[in-house]
């Protein structure tokens, strides 16, 4: 069947790939430990699951406005205003299906043929796919580990030229936990300042910090703000991926722009999704979602010290979200006991370690940072030591 070319160079998500195999394995009875999924393990907090059963009972089951429910963009608007310190307005927040999709709906709204934007590598498997559904070209910055994963003031301007129109920042970022110093977010801001170029700042992670405190562009310079997209969610912070409510928060213009995509595609997020979101923003859950941190908190430390402690791996201390990014260059080119093929590539690591050692794990590679692997440590104590177990049998038994 001849198809649309739009999709030829977009790839199938490799984290959801990696769950998905773990989950057959599972399926079939083999004994997996899944570092590879980006989801909290815990269950979204009853008094939220509550506002969506009494949103089902009322019958609030219909279509909602396609910009989400008043209540629920107010909250929103209120939320970051206080964050920030600004004063945002219903409308200038929309309502998505999840953060996934305000982002995929922002570069949409945002992007011309052409057009680039700057994304920071290990990054974020989607940010680049949408960036090319919205026919633009992403240009990719290399930060390493030895910096933190964050780049240099040079790298950010050598990066930024006529056809820039968005610099994404992800602090805390997926895959790596990073976040962003005062001068790196200085830096970008110094870079776009005045320019036709939007800081879309990924905040997803924004509650999950273990070290220092998250901040982004707006809280250094908050007169930057028509040149900035703040997108978030309840996703990770309240563990609810399955409701799918994200929301953007940005200039007016890029709101209305957004929200006409969405009439014309999705309509509403969920009704009953959204009731649920609006409890998470405004009903008593800060104790539950402080103890869901503090339980990452505790894993993280155990995770990256019992990584650190294996031979060939080096793991950077995330400050925050909820993944370990350690490197494993130093394991690349070393052969499996008794096997014939050595391991070259970050891929072949993480196939082995699924195959012969049931341990799932998502390459590097899939984040545009080959030579790492991301363990995920939103899973049980119990399995983060089965998993790194197994990790350290897989590199003794290395030749
Ligand atoms: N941004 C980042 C960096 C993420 O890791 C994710 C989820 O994995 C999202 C956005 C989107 O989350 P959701 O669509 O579940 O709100």
């Amino acid at each position: 069947m001849k198809l649309a070319r739009r999709l030829d160079g977009v790839k199938p998500s490799p984290t959801l790939a990696i769950s998905a195999k773990a989950a057959e394995l599972k399926s079939k009875g083999v004994d997996v430990v899944g570092f590879g999924a980006g989801e909290p393990d815990f269950d979204t907090p009853a008094i939220i699951k509550d506002a969506a059963k009494k949103a089902i009972d009322a019958g609030f089951t219909k279509y909602t406005p396609t910009g989400g429910i008043p209540p629920l963009r107010e909250a929103i608007a209120a939320r970051t205003s206080k964050r920030h310190g600004l004063e945002f307005k219903p409308n200038e927040a929309l309502v998505s299906c999840g953060g996934k999709h305000a982002l995929y709906n922002l570069f949409q709204a945002l992007l011309n043929p052409g057009d680039e934007v700057v994304i920071f590598t290990p990054y974020w498997v989607s940010y680049a796919d949408m960036v090319r559904l919205g026919e633009g070209s992403p240009v990719l910055v290399e930060t390493t580990m030895e910096r933190g994963f964050e780049p240099t003031a040079e790298q950010i301007h050598r990066a930024v030229g006529p056809r820039t129109r968005a610099v994404v920042v992800n602090s805390p970022s997926n895959p790596t936990g990073a976040m962003f110093s005062r001068a790196t977010l200085q830096a970008v801001v110094d870079a776009v300042k005045g320019k036709e170029i939007l800081v879309v700042s990924d905040d997803i992670y924004d509650r999950l910090v273990y070290r220092g405190k998250a901040e982004n562009v707006l809280d250094l310079d908050p007169s930057l703000r028509p040149q900035v997209a703040l997108v978030n969610g309840v996703s990770k912070t309240y563990a609810m991926t399955g409701w799918r409510i994200g929301w953007t928060v940005g200039p007016a213009a890029l709101i209305a722009s957004m929200q006409k995509l969405q009439d014309n595609s999705t309509s509403n997020a969920s009704s009953i999704a959204q009731r649920a979101a609006l409890g998470a923003l405004t009903l008593p859950v800060d104790e539950e979602i402080e103890k869901m941190r503090a339980t990452f908190d505790a894993r993280r430390r155990h995770m990256v010290q019992r990584l650190n402690a294996i031979p060939g791996l080096s793991c950077f201390d995330p400050p925050g979200a909820f993944y370990a990014f350690p490197s494993v260059s130093a394991l690349l080119g070393r052969r499996p006991a008794g096997q014939a093929e050595a391991l070259q590539t970050d891929e072949r690591l993480a196939a082995h370690l699924l195959e012969a050692h049931r341990v799932a794990a998502v390459p590097g590679s899939a984040f545009g940072a080959p030579g790492y692997l991301r363990l995920s440590f939103a899973t049980s104590m119990e399995q983060i030591d089965k998993g790194v177990d197994r990790l350290a049998e897989m590199v003794h038994g290395l030749d």
